[in-house]
């Protein structure tokens, strides 16, 4: 065995030479050392010379020998300067008492030393990072130890570079949303993760440890389903040599379901394996809102299928979506052919201008919310009209125009019957009018007229009963008496049918007037047939209306005067009633009388009709019509109820002035 293999003294896996001393336990840590040859000095100062690793040999504790790297190391200018120093020199205080212990251990048990790290001082008196070992050994023919340090500024320089680094790196993963984790396949197929994040616990409910000892913590929690699509993922990314960005779900320890996304790059490794180094992160929310949003964005589609209503979106001039509806409506072969369309060409051209003007408003103001109409014309050649309504929606992030179209031809089609009818129905009522002026003019003149002539002839029966009554005989008498009566009774009638024309022709303008003044007006009118029959004749308080006074004054006079005519048994209790409706006032004349049947009632506002002979009751049938054509010129209307007390109650209404 080589006496001095210096090499050899550095190494931790060396064997223990036969002829070593000491204790067992010192052997387990160092070697013992032979002398050495002084034939192989020389050869070693050479060797030590080239080291890079620092190398002096003390001799009771003087140093005897030290090569250039250590001369370097301790800051000497030459060898001379560290010749004959005590080791001591280079040691810290803090340092010498356990350096000097293991140097007494080293000669007493005549074994190496291995290396350890410690600080050493330079000849300036600054302290240095060293690694020593140091072995006994013969130096010139004597005992002496040869002490090796290597310089390791650099090295610490390094691992405290690296200590900060991966400080930093916990730092950052520990604020990191999600986790960091290396993940190493090796060559025989094993998978671990060496490094796991502090993360681990929010995005997979599971310890960093734990992770880190066992592989299969982590693989476990992939959710069945998604567990090949993950492996897959993984082998491809492997063999592309491709990032990997995957989502999937996870189920906790806690039965928590999650969805993570992974993102890792694969590298090779020099040993083969590969290594991904990875972060992943929980997208739950993101996902449930994705989620959530596909099943509302199916919902509004399925909305707008069903929508009877033709729907389109129309984005950089050209149809880009179109629904079920529009594609019957514009009788379309299918979507196709709808789908990029320009959508004037789905106007009528007089519609055009309206069109623009249309997008224009969307344009400023992003909707047309008022329907407007629009000739259409399908696909077909066919035309139809329909009602668009419009407002501006983001396409792939651009504006896009969102079209609602109703097919109101049919409405359409309906406005036009309706204009030409009402079209008619205007110049019937004119027409109308017109010859129910002529009408009534008709008659206002014939009545007038015809009572010059009438006059004449009841004048001259009446002269004639007088001067021959007694010279004729008792026919002619008779005749005579008849054409009296006759001239009698046709003088009323035209003088009634003068008296209902007169109701259109004769009518003052509506002025403002004291209701209660014209019932009173009534009651002195008609206060000989009151005393007469001592009837009691009451009046709620009344308004003031818009009406004209002597028209309605003759409606109350008519309305009372039935009133004492159809009187019953007793005596008559009539009053005059009010109420104040919305729009209207109400008036109601109620008696206690003979009472009208029921299936009577509209037939007596006709003219000339009655339901008693003249013997019974006096009258002619006008005084209702006359009342009816009054109330109609006001406005209201008049209808016949039963009274509370078995008699008629006749109600009718004048409209409230606007003004
Ligand atoms: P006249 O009084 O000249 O007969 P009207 O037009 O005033 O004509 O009345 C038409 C008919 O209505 C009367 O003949 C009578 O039969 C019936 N009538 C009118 N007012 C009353 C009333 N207050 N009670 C019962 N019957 C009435």
């Amino acid at each position: 065995m080589d006496a001095f293999r210096a090499s050899e003294t550095f190494g931790a896996d060396s064997e223990i030479p036969e002829n070593a001393t000491g204790s067992e336990e010192g052997l387990n840590r160092s070697r013992a050392y032979p002398g050495t040859p002084e034939s192989s000095e020389s050869q070693f100062r050479e060797l030590f010379e080239i080291l890079p690793d620092a190398v002096y040999v003390h001799r009771d504790k003087k140093i005897v020998y030290v090569n250039s790297a250590g001369v370097r190391l301790y800051g000497a200018a030459g060898p001379e300067e560290l010749l004959g120093r005590s080791t001591f020199d280079f040691i810290p205080f803090d340092w010498r008492e356990i350096i000097a212990a293991r140097m007494d251990d080293m000669v007493r048990r005549n074994v190496a030393v291995p290396l350890l790290e410690q600080e050493r001082l330079r000849l300036d008196g600054t302290r240095i990072d060293v690694e020593v070992a140091a072995c006994p050994c013969m130096w010139e023919g004597k005992r002496s130890v040869l002490v090796v340090s290597r310089d390791i500024r650099e090295r610490k320089k390094t691992e405290a570079a690296l200590r900060e680094t991966e400080a930093q790196l916990h730092g950052i993963s520990a604020n990191l949303p999600g986790m960091v984790y290396q993940r190493v396949r090796h060559p025989d197929g094993r998978v671990e993760f060496p490094y796991v994040s502090a993360g681990v616990r929010d995005v997979l409910g599971v310890e960093p440890d734990a992770a880190m000892e066992d592989p299969a913590v982590m693989l476990d929690l992939i959710h069945p389903d998604d567990l090949s699509n993950v492996m897959g993922a993984i082998e491809r990314s492997a063999e592309a040599g491709e990032q990997l960005d995957i989502e999937f779900r996870i189920v906790q320890p806690s039965g928590k379901h999650c969805w993570v996304r992974g993102i890792s790059r694969p590298r090779p490794r020099d040993d083969g394996a590969i290594v991904w180094d990875a972060m992943m992160f929980d997208v739950t929310e993101r996902k449930e809102f994705e989620s959530a949003l596909q099943r509302s964005e199916a919902r509004y589609r399925r909305l707008l299928e069903t929508s009877p209503d033709a729907i389109y979106v129309h984005f950089r001039d050209r149809i880009v979506y179109g629904n079920e509806a529009a594609v019957a409506m514009f009788r379309a072969q299918d979507r196709d052919e709808l789908i990029g369309r320009a959508a004037h060409t789905l106007y009528h051209p007089d519609g055009l201008e309206l069109l623009s003007e249309c997008r224009e408003r969307i344009r400023t103001s992003g909707r047309v919310s008022e329907p407007v109409e629009f000739r259409l014309r399908r696909l077909d050649g066919g035309e139809f009209y329909g009602e668009a309504t419009a407002m501006e929606v983001d396409w792939e992030g651009e504006p896009a125009i969102f079209v609602i179209i109703r097919d109101v031809s049919d409405r359409h089609e309906a406005e036009r019957v309706m204009e030409r009818l009402n079209h008619k129905l205007l110049q019937q009522t004119r027409e109308l009018r017109r010859s129910n002026s002529d009408l009534e003019q008709f008659a206002y003149i014939a009545s007038h007229d015809l009572q010059e002539p009438l006059r004449m002839i009841s004048g001259y029966c009446q002269l004639l009963q007088r001067r021959y009554k007694d010279k004729l005989d008792g026919d002619a008498n008779e005749f005579i008496e008849f054409a009296v009566e006759g001239a009698g009774r046709m003088q009323r009638l035209i003088s009634d049918i003068l008296t209902y024309s007169r109701v259109s022709t004769r009518g003052q303008p509506m002025t403002l007037v004291d209701m209660g003044k014209i019932f009173a007006d009534t009651i002195a009118n008609l206060k000989t047939g009151i005393d007469e029959t001592r009837a009691t004749v009451t009046a709620d308080p009344m308004p003031l209306v818009k009406a004209d006074g002597s028209q309605i004054g003759q409606v109350l006079q008519n309305l009372i005067g039935n009133a004492l005519k159809f009187r019953g048994k007793s005596p008559p209790r009539i009053h005059l009633g009010v109420r104040d409706m919305e729009d209207h006032w109400e008036f109601s004349v109620s008696d206690n009388g003979i009472g009208i049947e029921p299936k009577y009632r509209d037939r007596i506002f006709l003219i000339f009709q009655r339901l008693h002979n003249r013997s019974e009751y006096p009258g002619t049938g006008i005084g209702l019509a006359v009342c009816q054509k009054i109330v109609y010129r006001h406005g209201g209307t008049i209808r016949i109820e039963d009274a509370e007390d078995g008699g008629s109650k006749f109600l009718f209404t004048i409209p409230k002035s606007e003004d």
